[in-house]
């Protein structure tokens, strides 16, 4: 029996086959195949989710024929799903192209980031699922649709505008058509801060860089900021590792994250992270002496994707992580009690303890995307054992 486990080794599966795919038609042969026998049926990106999103007694399907550019407009992009974003970069760049932004790393494939909402960090840059104006899905039905923002056909613009953030629940994204910028170059400076003094002066960081974000070390007084800007300079070769470097955008927005750990991230409305965030140190000060991982703090905007954690809400991301091998529930758990204080919603794609009740409470396109997704999978075949414990 084949064995599967996410990056960090933490969730582990064991489905009746693994299978990798490399046509469109052999996508929808399986999905149909599935669909007929009642069979679990769920794709794996990179497999870098804390949340048991891929995990499944059935089948696991990995995209990894179907990768790179397929075609490019002055704006735009159609590439395969299963591409690595970090594959993307430079393919798309000799179309004249970019990701507008992206997250702290790049080992996601874009369809594994746009189905939980990845993001990187800037006050006017949006999610990745956000950039996502068109999908082609090989639905339970074995059919191959496309659907796109300007689709004629009504339901195919609910299906385009519910899957932009798809969790994996409406069936196997073939293909995603991407609205993208002129490549740019950009210029990071990180340097070292007390974290109060950082927090006092956040919103003139926020507003005054592109992109700026901060790692705070628990029980110390510093916080390590970091901010990246547009820049007409030459890029600056051999590229430092982080703090200090110049160079094309996904070059530079990117970073290496080899040690293992896991993550609970949650959103809160941008005015009240500096709030928020002091709550998490104090937390952190008083219970858990032992623990050492940096928090994360970054800026997103707000967007229009129905599941986004920054849906109608100019929005402020806190993230605490541990080591793999230690135990994190407690703290985690302790977090989101101040997380859910202030109103925060969890990244769908790290750890959260909630329930169908509180996420349907929290999320206001909930049934909306429920009804679009139910109306293409009557069968539940994409629905995984987390998927079917949250549905309403
Ligand atoms: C070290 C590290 C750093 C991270 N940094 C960030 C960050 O900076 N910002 C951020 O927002 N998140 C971050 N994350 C979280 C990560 O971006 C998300 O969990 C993302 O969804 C992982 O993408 P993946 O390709 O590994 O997808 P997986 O985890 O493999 O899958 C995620 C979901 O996508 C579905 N899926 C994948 N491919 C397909 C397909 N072709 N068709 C249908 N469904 C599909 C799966 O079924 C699943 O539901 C980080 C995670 C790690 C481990």
């Amino acid at each position: 029996m084949p064995k599967w486990s996410n990056w960090s080794g933490r969730l582990q599966s064991k489905p009746d086959r693994y299978q990798q795919i490399y046509s469109e038609q052999q996508a929808a042969a399986l999905t149909a195949h599935c669909n007929q026998n009642g069979t679990t049926l769920r794709a794996v990106g990179a497999g870098h989710s804390h949340q048991d999103l891929v995990g499944n007694d059935g089948v696991i399907v990995d995209l990894v024929g179907l990768a790179g550019v397929i075609s490019a407009d002055s704006g735009s992009a159609w590439v395969w799903g299963g591409s690595h974003i970090h594959t993307l970069g430079l393919a798309l760049q000799q179309h004249g192209l970019a990701l507008p932004n992206q997250g702290d790393i790049d080992r996601q494939t874009i369809t594994g980031a746009t189905a939980t909402g990845t993001h990187g960090t800037g006050a006017a840059l949006s999610n990745l699922s956000s950039r996502v104006i068109g999908a082609q899905i090989a639905l339970a039905d074995g059919r191959l649709v496309t659907c796109t923002a300007t689709s004629d056909d009504p339901m195919e613009r609910e299906l385009w505008q519910a899957s932009r953030l798809h969790l994996g629940a409406f069936g196997i994204v073939t293909r995603l058509q991407l609205a993208l910028v002129q490549s740019y170059r950009l210029r990071e400076q990180s340097w070292q801060a007390p974290l109060l003094d950082t927090l006092d002066n956040l919103s003139t960081l926020v507003d005054e860089n592109r992109h700026c974000e901060f790692f705070w070390y628990p029980h110390t007084d510093t916080a390590q900021v970091k901010v990246i800007n547009p820049t007409n300079d030459d890029p600056s070769y051999p590229l430092a590792d982080e703090g200090d470097r110049c160079g094309w955008n996904f070059e530079v927005l990117p970073n290496h994250r080899p040690l293992l750990h896991t993550e609970m991230e949650y959103s809160v409305p941008a005015d009240r992270g500096p709030e928020c965030m002091r709550a998490i140190r104090e937390v952190l000060e008083q219970k858990f002496p032992e623990v050492r991982w940096p928090v994360e703090y970054r800026t997103l905007a707000a967007d229009d994707v129905w599941l986004s954690t920054a849906y109608e809400r100019p929005t402020v991301t806190i993230s605490v992580h541990q080591a793999v091998d230690e135990p994190d529930e407690p703290y985690y758990r302790a977090c989101e009690e101040i997380f859910l204080e202030f109103e925060g919603k969890p990244h769908w794609g790290k750890v959260n303890y909630l329930s169908g009740e509180q996420l349907a409470a929290m999320h206001l396109r909930w049934g909306d995307w429920w009804r679009v997704r139910d109306a293409v999978d009557p069968n539940g075949i994409f629905l995984n054992p987390y998927l079917q414990r949250i549905r309403p």
